[in-house]
């Protein structure tokens, strides 16, 4: 049985900004296209394409997070894939919803025979803990490879095989726990990244999910360090990493 102690987060899609000939904007600094499509949503609003600030993207776009004018920050979507978080965690992500799209691993279709479990971050550490969880979740996944069998075994009248699995594993996955693992594609553009991140990597959000949220805010941070910079990462009291909002956006 696979133990899963850390989340995994892939950056699998990001913006392409194709600016307009008509309409060039004088750009000063290196920016990606994430950070250039916000300025140039920001630009457009009052026709400043020829910065007469000379602000760099960095600054231009730092001042918009003071202001707090978050629309232009929904133009630049970052899509991830998710993977190592258990089914408690993807549930709590998913209750994001202005500005999300979501793709998770069905437990109607796959077989969870073989699936893989996240151990959650308080049990880590504590061996008696953490070998009593193991045990617990080895019953379950064998509780659930019994029901696949029996309720296969009750549904052989059903011609269709792949919808007799169906049928046995929708049912089967009942008994599976909290902890199994699911696999997620997750879209969001920046202003939706942005009040995930706040609310979720927050010392009162679960020790899960705020590991995961601190796994996507170091990509994003790499990725487009001009829309998540203010965004401030610290070791918690408690244990594990937790993160601060500088520009809060009501
Ligand atoms: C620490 C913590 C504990 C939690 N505990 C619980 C719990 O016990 N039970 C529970 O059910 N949930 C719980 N949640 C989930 C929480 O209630 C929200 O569902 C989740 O945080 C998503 O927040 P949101 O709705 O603001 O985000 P999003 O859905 O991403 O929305 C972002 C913003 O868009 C606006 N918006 C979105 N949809 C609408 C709409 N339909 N109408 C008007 N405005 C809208 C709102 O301003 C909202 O803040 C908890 C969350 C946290 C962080």
């Amino acid at each position: 049985m696979e133990i899963v102690k850390q989340p995994r987060v892939t950056l699998i899609a990001r913006p392409q900004f194709l600016e307009p000939p008509h309409l060039p904007v004088q750009w000063k600094g290196d920016a990606s296209d994430g950070e250039r499509i916000a300025e140039f949503a920001g630009r457009l609003c009052y026709m400043s394409q020829h910065n007469p600030a000379g602000r760099s993207t960095a600054e231009y776009l730092q001042n918009i997070l003071k202001q707090g004018h978050g629309s232009v920050f929904e133009h630049s979507t970052y899509v991830m894939l998710i993977e190592g978080i258990s089914r408690s965690c993807s549930h709590e992500l998913v209750r994001h919803r202005a500005g999300w799209g979501f793709s998770q691993l069905s437990q109607r279709y796959v077989d969870e025979s073989h699936a893989a479990f996240v151990m959650p971050p308080a049990i880590m550490g504590d061996a008696a803990l953490e070998e009593e969880w193991t045990r617990q979740v080895q019953e379950a996944q064998a509780a659930y490879v019994a029901a696949v069998e029996r309720l296969m075994a009750r549904y052989q009248w059903v011609e269709d095989k792949v919808h007799r699995r169906k049928m046995a594993r929708e049912a089967a996955r009942s008994v599976l726990p909290n902890a199994t693992e699911v696999k997620i594609v997750v879209s969001a553009n920046v202003r939706a990244w942005r009040t995930m991140l706040e609310l979720r990597l927050g010392e009162g959000a679960e020790l899960e999910i705020r590991r995961m949220a601190v796994a996507c805010l170091r990509v994003l941070q790499q990725e487009a360090p001009a829309l998540f910079a203010d965004f401030e990462i610290y070791q918690s009291a408690e244990g594990g990493y937790a993160g601060r909002v500088g520009f809060h956006k009501v």
